[in-house]
């Protein structure tokens, strides 16, 4: 045999084994990817797991915020219309406490839906609103939590204040430690609410500035 056509068996071998050792990587990568059944990915799982744990972020804290009388003026009732729905000028508050490494969260009573005054499309259109206003001047809310009930119409709930269900609502969401927390309301039912949350409540007037009470928190 000669010389060059031995090396060229060779090289044949040698592309054939490659080629061979290609498809046993995909088809063990496809095992891997399609079987759940592999030990391989129970591991895999158990890993993310572990890992997602680990980066699990520390408690954040928390101001929330009653809606009406607080972010927008209060009307008496139920604000019902859109074009009764004006906003308060609390942007550099809001900022301030944003700034203090505060979450922002609303907690506000909508009973106005279980009397059907309005729906719950034109009460996201209102905090849609509220959102961005308040968007625009920098300050971010982060949620929104309400209770569409009213006792006289659906019965009992956990959630409409005095209940401080809203508030573990958004302590459960967003892993909030309420002791570090506040909620600023202009009744004493938001107070309550708070106190039975574990947050600090703090009482204002009706569209009192919240820039007023800032000394009040940490
Ligand atoms: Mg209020
Ligand atoms: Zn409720």
């Amino acid at each position: 045999m000669e010389l060059s056509c031995f090396f060229r068996l060779i090289c044949l071998n040698l592309f054939w084994g490659l080629k061979d050792y290609r498809v046993s990587f995909h088809s063990d990568h496809y095992f891997r990817r399609h079987h759940d059944s592999s030990p391989i990915n129970h591991e895999l799982k158990f890993r993310t797991f572990a890992e997602n744990l680990q980066s699990m972020p520390d408690k954040v804290k928390a101001v929330f915020l009653d809606r009406d009388g607080v972010l927008n003026q209060e009307m008496g009732d139920y604000v019902r219309r859109f074009e009764d729905f004006h906003v308060l000028d609390n942007f550099d508050a809001l900022k301030t406490l944003q700034d203090r490494g505060y979450m922002l969260l609303i907690a506000t009573n909508q009973g106005g839906l279980a009397k059907g005054w309005y729906t719950e499309d034109e009460l996201a259109k209102m905090h849609n609103h509220l959102k961005q206003v308040y968007h625009e001047h920098g300050v971010e809310l982060t949620d929104f939590f309400y209770c569409p009930h009213h006792p006289n119409f659906t019965g009992d709930c956990d959630c409409r204040k005095p209940k401080p269900g809203l508030l573990l609502q958004g302590i459960a969401k967003y892993n909030i430690d309420p002791s570090k927390s506040y909620f600023i309301g202009d009744r004493e039912r938001d107070v309550e609410a708070g106190t039975a949350a574990g947050v600090k409540g703090i009482l204002i007037d009706s569209d009192q500035p919240i820039s007023t009470v800032l000394d009040q928190i940490a």
